[in-house]
């Protein structure tokens, strides 16, 4: 399995026209969130149909809103990620104090669906200001996903990077936290979406389809390995023809080799895995005992213990 599919959902519901940038009451628009539930059980249907994993991104204002709803994703073995508390995005304007108290109430609504903590964070907009990696270590956070310096693959977070105009720009050190990628281009917003002045939405899906389909196409045929995730907001995939490209997409994914569904979570755990055993490689060879001891998880080191095969063989040497 070289190649993992993360289809992820932000959950926004009405959080993100009541919330967020916007503020609005118009009763049309907060409508358009609410939306996101029926979406949601769509989804979740068709998630169950397939016997597939995916990550919910979501406002604890969805969870307070709708417990039922997202007790369902919960128990149906989703993860829930967080994503604000009523879709805020990170503010240079805003204390330290609040960035923190938004966190920890988000991460309280979560923890009280999931059971424990989110490991990953989506924040709204796909912003990440620079206090928020600060935010994120502290509290433990395994991965991001916000940016992407990569398409597809898995990258560490960095800090300390100086963007200079009068000379070349400066990267900082990685850091513990990984960045799963977020791009629009694999996001169903800007196409489906009539968000005036920004975005026209509305695309055919046909269009979309060509899009993500030739996005994976070229991971999976010209790169052979990586990370491909896919943004979907269940009030706007909802609707019938998108989720019927949506279907005719997972069918095109699932006929392909080496691929596999998973949550973003287990893709970060698989990254530092990978990036662990690739640190000891750096120095040392690893036999399959020194491996065990490295990888707890057992069907984490079959797939390790396959992957290495794979790239030996497709590198035409011999890494174990
Ligand atoms: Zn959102």
């Amino acid at each position: 399995m070289s190649v993992s599919v993360c289809l992820t959902f932000d959950f926004d519901g009405i959080s993100s026209w009541s919330g967020g940038a916007r503020r609005t009451r118009s009763p049309n628009l907060l409508a358009r969130g609410e939306f996101g539930a029926i979406g949601a059980e769509r989804l979740l249907d068709l998630l169950e149909d397939r016997q597939l994993p995916s990550t919910w991104f979501t406002p604890g204002h969805t969870i307070d809103t709708w417990p039922d709803l997202c007790r369902r994703i919960a128990h149906a073995g989703h993860e829930l990620a967080y994503h604000g508390y009523c879709h805020e995005a990170p503010s240079s304007k805003r204390d330290e104090a609040d960035e923190r108290a938004i966190l920890e109430r988000g991460i309280a609504c979560i923890e009280r669906v999931r059971g424990r903590p989110p490991a990953g964070s989506r924040n709204p907009g796909g912003n990440l200001g620079p206090r928020w990696v600060d935010l994120l270590l502290e509290y433990g956070f395994s991965y991001d996903s916000s940016m992407a310096p990569h398409d597809f693959q898995p990258t560490w977070v960095r800090k300390g990077d100086i963007a200079r105009t009068d000379g070349p720009h400066v990267f900082g050190e990685p850091v513990d936290l990984v960045e799963l990628p977020f791009d629009w281009a694999l996001d169903d917003w800007p196409y489906f979406s009539p968000d005036l002045p920004r975005s026209e939405g509305l695309r055919s899906p046909n269009d979309v389809y060509e899009i993500w389909s030739a996005e994976f196409d070229y991971l999976h045929q010209r790169l052979g390995a990586g990370v491909f995730v896919l943004c979907l907001h269940p009030q706007c995939i909802g609707r019938g023809a998108r989720m019927l490209m949506l279907e005719r997409l997972l069918d095109h994914m699932a006929d392909c080799d080496g691929v596999a569904f998973r949550t973003m979570e287990d893709a970060a755990a698989e990254f530092r895995s990978r990036a662990a055993l690739d640190k000891v490689r750096e120095q040392q060879f690893v036999d399959d005992a020194e491996m065990a001891e490295i990888v707890e998880d057992e069907s984490l080191l079959r797939r390790l213990r396959a992957g290495s095969r794979d790239a030996a063989q497709r590198k035409g040497s011999f890494v174990d």
